[in-house]
């Protein structure tokens, strides 16, 4: 510490010795040079908007201890373990602890030692270990997860409450209340609870550029879910489901279409939680399907796709779930998968928890309001970055005219259905006709039977009742069951139908169904578009600076191993930004190792040499260029990298090309050109490498077009097109040589 240096270039050093980054973002700047005036504050920044750096930095400039009160223990000792790997002196006190580490810290503590000492607050508040600390001189005290002392918040801690007093019992001390919750009464509530003294009031913008939110009708759940996580085959995937049953159902499915998942929820033995938990922050497991259970204490910084299965019940719970994607900054994925049924079942879960506790109908009407405002935010079609950031109480402001790009809204991923009217006056009528003759005494079905009727499906249910005799019965042959119901579920939410709630969830016509039905009224039923590539959110935003794929996956197969070795979280180690920059500065000596952004003098002699050594191996066997500069830090709002990212089609493609499906079956089902499917088997084949092609290309043509190309010494198309004088088409003879050749052939 140089004392003639200005407090911004002295925050940089400490920044660039501990952390390896470049500069501390505007407000973490702020919130930094507050506590050094010692000076009360209120941080409210968003999940990954760096609110550990606020509390971490200033005693490592001003050489005191800072008291943290964090109500985490589970992730107490993962921030020591991180702290400690970057050179500080860190520590925690709280009931999970030996007697001796205990000792080990006051001793610690006593001398001097220690720069950050975490603390829970029951543990606070034992014997006088308040008056001990204050004799120790402490002048500083950050109060994590602050929203934990409001009533309003979604997570009351009564022992929060009682910080207030370490005010009079400690004096002189300075108070740094840092929290993710957005709401205003919330924050005002921590400013008078912790009774902060003109406060400096710190607060971020609530929207994560990083998080393309996409909301679609569920019509395939374990499909869409296998979709979703392929595209994230990089990083972790968190699938959010209402019921413990549903967690252990869907981690079956997709446990049956050999991915690794695992379900967890509070039903589960404990010892199976923590497993499931260690597996995770490890990186020996990346897809969880849960319930809320699973979350505090996930602090896995590299989530890269939160799905719900279904609605959730409020928007704070959405965004406090679809919060634990992208910590890191780097882009991820919040899938919602809606169907109309979700909004009535949530009702009747209130409802039903409500007459089983009595509730305060004050209160079970306020949950209702709650699910409708988020019934009305995912069925809408406004931007979701606005909607959600409007619901906070923020202004949007997109970067480009044509808005966030990072939505399904803006990314124009659903369009309207052909001739919706007409589909919906099939249904409608088929729910007339199937209640009966008699107006006064209709009878109601469920949607199930409805789309069995129209479906023309003859079932024992169908013609014990007569319904294959009616006029719309196989109406809609055509359409998949999983798209008449979405249909069902969408004309409900617009009015257009009625569903009864309760046990029997009949349907029934509303006015705007006859309108409807007499020709009065126009609708548009909206269906997913199945898009060839995967939308990119553009935002406005800098394309985020190529990397090495294999590397990266080098990298964190490293990383792994030393997770392990060291007993910590993968993310502690690295995160997924720095190992990304270390794909593209490509560094082989210690010296370029720390221009790496997120890496700091004591990870340089800690892991230099490991990182170093594998990734200068890669490098001489994949002839790629080394120690390249460093790229500049560029804007946060960072794009989907250019490796890898498949379109969910060609996701689907890909399954099907597994199971040995014909080319014209895969083009109907995925809605794409018999074309466009053999040129996504000429990428699988490059890619997966299949032993034989016998499916799409019989073994004779097969041998005559690799004995033609031989023979013609070609590794073109068009020679041997021409030489077989049309006998073989283009696409045949590409994918045939794509798997002769190991890759696909370099023009036609
Ligand atoms: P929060 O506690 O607000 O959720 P974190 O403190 O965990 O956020 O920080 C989120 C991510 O941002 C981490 O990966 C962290 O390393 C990174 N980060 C924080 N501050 C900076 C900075 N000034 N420059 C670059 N990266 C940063
Ligand atoms: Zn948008």
């Amino acid at each position: 510490m140089t004392p003639t240096l200005s407090t911004p270039d002295r925050i940089r050093d400490i920044l660039v010795k501990y952390w390896g980054f470049d500069s501390v973002r505007p407000l973490q700047h702020e919130a930094i040079t507050a506590t050094l005036a010692h000076r009360d504050s209120l941080v409210v920044m968003p999940t990954g908007g760096g609110k550990s750096l606020c509390y971490q930095l200033p005693p490592l400039l001003t050489g005191h201890t800072t008291l943290v009160i964090s109500p985490l223990i589970a992730l107490m000792k993962d921030q020591v373990d991180a702290l400690r790997l970057i050179g500080v002196s860190a520590a925690a006190l709280n009931s999970s602890q030996s007697e001796e580490e205990a000792q080990q810290t006051w001793a610690d503590l006593r001398a001097g030692n220690l720069r950050i000492v975490f603390i829970a607050p029951e543990r606070l508040f034992t014997g006088n270990l308040i008056e001990r600390l204050g004799e120790l001189g402490i002048t500083h005290i950050a109060v994590d997860e602050a929203h934990c002392i409001s009533q309003w918040g979604h997570d009351f801690r009564p022992e929060y409450r009682r910080l207030s007093e370490l005010r009079s019992r400690i004096p002189k001390v300075s108070f740094q209340a840092l929290t993710a919750t957005a709401t205003p009464r919330v924050r005002d509530d921590i400013a008078q609870q912790l009774s902060l003294k003109d406060p400096a009031t710190i607060v971020g913008v609530f929207d994560r550029p990083n998080l393309t939110y996409r909301v679609h009708q569920r019509t395939d759940l374990v499909g869409q879910v296998i979709e979703a996580v392929e595209r994230h085959k990089d990083g972790a995937t968190i699938v959010y489901c209402i019921s413990r049953k549903d967690t252990e159902s869907l981690a079956d499915d997709l446990k049956r279409h050999k991915l690794k998942a695992a379900a967890y929820h509070a039903g589960l033995a404990a010892s199976t939680r923590q497993r499931v938990q260690e597996h995770f922050k490890q990186e020996r497991l990346d897809v969880v399907v849960a319930t809320v259970a699973f979350g505090m204490g996930i602090d896995r910084s590299n989530v890269r796709c939160v799905i719900h299965a279904a609605m959730p019940k409020s928007v704070e719970a959405y965004s406090q779930e679809t919060g634990r994607a992208g910590r890191d900054g780097l882009p991820s994925e919040c899938l919602l998968l809606y169907s109309a049924a979700d909004a009535a079942k949530w009702s009747r879960i209130v409802e039903l928890s409500a007459k089983e506790h009595d509730t305060d109908p004050a209160q079970v009407a306020h949950q209702l309001a709650l699910l409708e405002e988020l019934r009305r935010l995912v069925t809408g079609s406004r931007c979701r970055h606005r909607a959600l950031s409007e619901y906070f109480g923020q202004e949007y402001t997109p970067t480009s005219g044509t808005g966030c790009g990072a939505c399904d809204i803006c990314l124009h991923e659903s369009e309207g259905v052909p001739d919706s009217t007409v589909i919906a006056q099939k249904i409608l009528s088929c729910i007339f006709r199937a209640a009966g003759s008699d107006p006064d005494r209709p009878y109601h079905y469920g949607a199930k039977h409805i789309v069995t009727i129209l479906r023309g499906r003859a079932t024992a249910d169908v013609t014990r009742r007569g319904h294959q005799q009616l006029s719309t019965f196989g109406i809609l042959a055509d359409v998949p069951a999983d798209t008449l119901g979405n249909y069902i579920d969408q004309l409900v939410d617009i009015g257009a139908l009625g569903r009864e709630h309760g046990q029997y969830p009949t349907l029934y016509l509303t006015a705007m169904s006859w309108e409807i039905l007499k020709g009065k009224r126009q609708i548009e039923l909206r269906a997913t578009r199945a898009s060839e590539s995967a939308p990119d959110p553009v935002s406005g935003s800098e394309p985020a600076a190529p990397f090495d794929s294999g590397l990266f996956e080098r990298l964190r197969e490293l990383r792994r191993e030393l997770a392990t070795q060291f007993g910590v979280p993968a993310y502690i180690i690295f995160g997924d930004a720095a190992l990304q920059d270390m794909a593209r500065v490509r560094p082989t000596s210690p010296e370029s190792f720390s221009r790496v952004k997120g890496v700091g003098e004591r990870k340089v002699a800690e892991f230099a040499e490991r990182f170093t050594s594998i990734i200068a191996e890669y490098c001489q066997a994949h002839n790629l260029s080394i120690d390249n500069a460093p790229t500049p830090s560029g804007p946060r709002r960072a794009s989907r990298s250019t490796t890898g990212s498949k379109s969910p089609a060609k996701v689907r493609s890909f399954q099907m090309f597994d199971q040995r499906r014909p080319i014209d079956e895969i083009a109907k089902e995925v809605g794409l050109t018999p074309g466009t499917i053999h040129e996504h088997l000429a990428h699988y084949i490059e890619e997966r490498k299949p032993a034989d092609i016998h499916t799409w290309v019989d073994p004779k043509t097969y041998e005559l077009i690799t004995t033609t190309a031989r023979k013609l010494n070609a590794d073109r198309l068009k020679p041997v097109f021409e030489h077989l004088a049309g006998l073989v088409p283009y696409e045949k003879i590409r994918i045939t040589l794509t798997h002769a050749l190991g890759s696909r052939p370099k023009g036609v």
